[in-house]
This record gives C-alpha cells, sequence and structure tokens, in this order.
C-alpha cells in the first residue's frame, strides 16, 4: 500500500478501479480537486503513483494506492480487507478498469481459469461489488454511489452497439456460464471464442450487474446503482493491444468524422459528476451524453437494449456469475 497518513478522515472516499491510466486516473484528479479522497485501486501501484505525476497531482495525500487485480479473485478478496483495515467509510466505488485485447488468436486465462476479460472487467468486479456493497450499507454518508462504466458498444438500442465487428454483446443462453467457464469454454454464450466479443459481453455484464444491484438493493438501502457512457475516449491505453493503424485513424476518425471524441480529462469529470453530483443521484440510469459530442451538451438518462435491462436474464447472470466467483446467490 501506498498512501499518506494525513487525508481528512471526514472527507468523502470514493474507490476507483483502473486508476492509474485514462479514464480512472482522470476520475481520480477530478475527484480529489472535489475535496474527495480517492482509492485507487491498481495492479500496479508504481505505475499509479507515476500517473498521479503526470497529471500534474505529485503524491497527494488524498490519493491512496492499493493493489487490486481483478483478474484474481483471490486478490479482490485481500483488497477488501486492506481497504477495511484503512477504516474509512466508503462513499462511493466507480467500478472502471478493464482490458480489451481485440487481437489474440487464443484465449488468456485468469489465476481461476477464466477468459481473462471477462474474469477481469466482470467477475473480478462482480466480487467486488458484492463484498463491498456491505461497506457501502455500513457507511453513514447519505448519499452514496455504486458507479459502472458502460459502453455504447455493448447497448444495441444505439449504433455503435450494432457494429457486427466482430458481433455485437450477446450472451446467448449462458450456458458457458453455466458450464463453469473453464477452458476450452472462453464465451458466456458457450460459442467460439471472439476476442472483441468477449470485451463487449462482459461490458454487457458491467451494465446488467448495474441495473441488477439497483433492482435489488436501491430501495432497502438508498444506495444510488447508475451505469454511464462517458463519450468515446478514443485516446487511452484501452486501445493499446489494437492494431497500432488503428490506434492512430481510431481518435482522428473520432474527431473529426463521428464527432464522438471526448478528452481524457473531460470523460474523467463526467465520471466524477455522476460520483458525486446531486443532479445524478437518482439509481437505476445509464447517463450518456450522446455519441456525438455538442458544446455544454446535457446528460440524459439513455435507454439500455434488452439484452441489458431484462430482469430474467439479469436473475441468471447474477446467479450464474456468483457461482462462478464462489458466492451464495
Ligand atoms: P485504460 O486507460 O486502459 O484503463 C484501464 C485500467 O484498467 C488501467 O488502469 C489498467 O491498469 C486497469 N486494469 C486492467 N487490468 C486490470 C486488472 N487485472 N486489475 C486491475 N486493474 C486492471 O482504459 P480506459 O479507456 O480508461 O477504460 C476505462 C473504462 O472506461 C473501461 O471500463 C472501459 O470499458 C470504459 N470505456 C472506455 C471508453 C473509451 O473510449 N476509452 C468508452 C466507453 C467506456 P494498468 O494501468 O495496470 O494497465
Amino acid at each position: 500500500m501506498t498512501s499518506s497518513p494525513s487525508s481528512s478522515p471526514s472527507a468523502p472516499l470514493a474507490i476507483v478501479t483502473g486508476a492509474s491510466s485514462g479514464v480512472g486516473l482522470w476520475t481520480t484528479k477530478a475527484l480529489i480537486d472535489q475535496g474527495w479522497t480517492v482509492v485507487m485501486a491498481c495492479r500496479d501501484e508504481a505505475k499509479a503513483q507515476r500517473a498521479l505525476q503526470e497529471v500534474g497531482l505529485g503524491h497527494p495525500p488524498e490519493a491512496i494506492v492499493l493493489s487490486l487485480d481483478l483478474s484474481d479473485l483471490e486478490s479482490v478478496k485481500a483488497f477488501v480487507e486492506r481497504f477495511r483495515g484503512l477504516n474509512r467509510p466508503l462513499t462511493a466505488l466507480v467500478i472502471n478498469a478493464a482490458v480489451y485485447k481485440p487481437l489474440l488468436k487464443e484465449p488468456e486465462w485468469s489465476a481461476q481459469g477464466y477468459e481473462l476479460s471477462m474474469a477481469t472487467n466482470h467477475l473480478g468486479h462482480f466480487l467486488l461489488a458484492r463484498l463491498l456493497l456491505d461497506d457501502l450499507k455500513a457507511s453513514p454518508a447519505g448519499d452514496k454511489r455504486l458507479i459502472t462504466l458502460g459502453t455504447v458498444t455493448a447497448n444495441s438500442k444505439e449504433l455503435g452497439g450494432k457494429i457486427p465487428i466482430p458481433a455485437p454483446a450477446d450472451l446467448g443462453d449462458l450456458s458457458g456460464f453455466a458450464q463453469g467457464f473453464k477452458a476450452p469454454i472462453a464465451m458466456a454464450s458457450g460459442k467460439k471464442f471472439k476476442p472483441g466479443k468477449a470485451y463487449k459481453d462482459s461490458k454487457l455484464c458491467n451494465m446488467i450487474t448495474s441495473l441488477e444491484l439497483h433492482r435489488r438493493f436501491h430501495g432497502s438501502t438508498g444506495i444510488s446503482f447508475s451505469s454511464l457512457y462517458p463519450g468515446c475516449v478514443a485516446d487511452t491505453p484501452l486501445f493499446r493491444n489494437s492494431l497500432p493503424a488503428f490506434q492512430k485513424i481510431f481518435p482522428w476518425f473520432q474527431k473529426n468524422i463521428t464527432g464522438g471524441y471526448v478528452s481524457q480529462a473531460l470523460a474523467g469529470e463526467r465520471v466524477a459528476q455522476v460520483v458525486a453530483d446531486p443532479a445524478f443521484r437518482s439509481s437505476g440510469a445509464h447517463w450518456s451524453w450522446g455519441n456525438r459530442q455538442k458544446k455544454d451538451g446535457k446528460q440524459f438518462d439513455q435507454e439500455l437494449s434488452d439484452k441489458a435491462s431484462d430482469p430474467a436474464t439479469a436473475l441468471r447472470v447474477w446467479d450464474l456469475s456468483s457461482a462462478l466467483v464462489g458466492l451464495a446467490p
């Protein structure tokens, strides 16, 4: 753990996963600028410290770096114990970290033997959210939120979610999860491995989980559960495993052709708004600023696809994910 002992114990505190780069890093900056303390949940603590320097924060007492590898369920449990050791109430959890590996020929596997992008993006976060729900419930803060980064490419109500390359997000009959989701099974649907689709499926699971948390716990706890699409942040390291030509052309295309480009700083400010601004307190929302960015554009609650919002699918994702991470439903 890297931390400073002098961050104010009365400041609101958020855990941000994957805060060592991109959206998570700039969310951390925006929250700290607003007086929050942020636990940066990162797999590489030294990188997180360097990232703080890069955004001009230096070594602020309001940033506490704690080690978390979401691709290992044991690391998730150890993180929760270390967080509890800080003895600080939790005001918000931001489910942000992700891997995207569209060029893989063969699946990679997590510590527990699950396909790596689903394990990191969904299963690790599912366990984290389930465990930290107790901490959110116990926190005395009046306004507590669990915020999830969704994406347009996993929402078939939007154009970006209909793109058939390699295929739209689709969990099928979830037989891959039901059969234990271990090699050779690498897709939730049990079908052939498609790396780009594995990412989209994992993000669909993120959005399904956010809505299911809302259904199950908002009424009894008052915690707000929302997801968001911050815009196309086309130049983050998320695309580091894409073709080099794609990494060059994609930001240009989003800036000049679609108008969907959003800077990392603006994306971080948007996430911080969803975490902290009273205007974003409602639960069960999927916040968006649209796909074509407009100057001073306002947020709205974007409709999600049936695949993301169907309660029966969500129940099955909940039960099967619980089994895969070793929790009772
Ligand atoms: P990014 O810069 O690559 O950030 C991803 C973060 O996740 C990094 O800090 C990375 O850590 C961390 N991470 C990866 N594997 C991990 C693991 N096993 N354990 C813990 N942390 C891990 O990408 P980004 O674009 O900011 O993406 C952040 C979120 O925004 C994702 O959920 C993504 O789906 C969502 N999003 C992005 C866009 C976009 O256009 N970029 C659009 C919509 C939604 P390392 O630094 O160690 O690699």
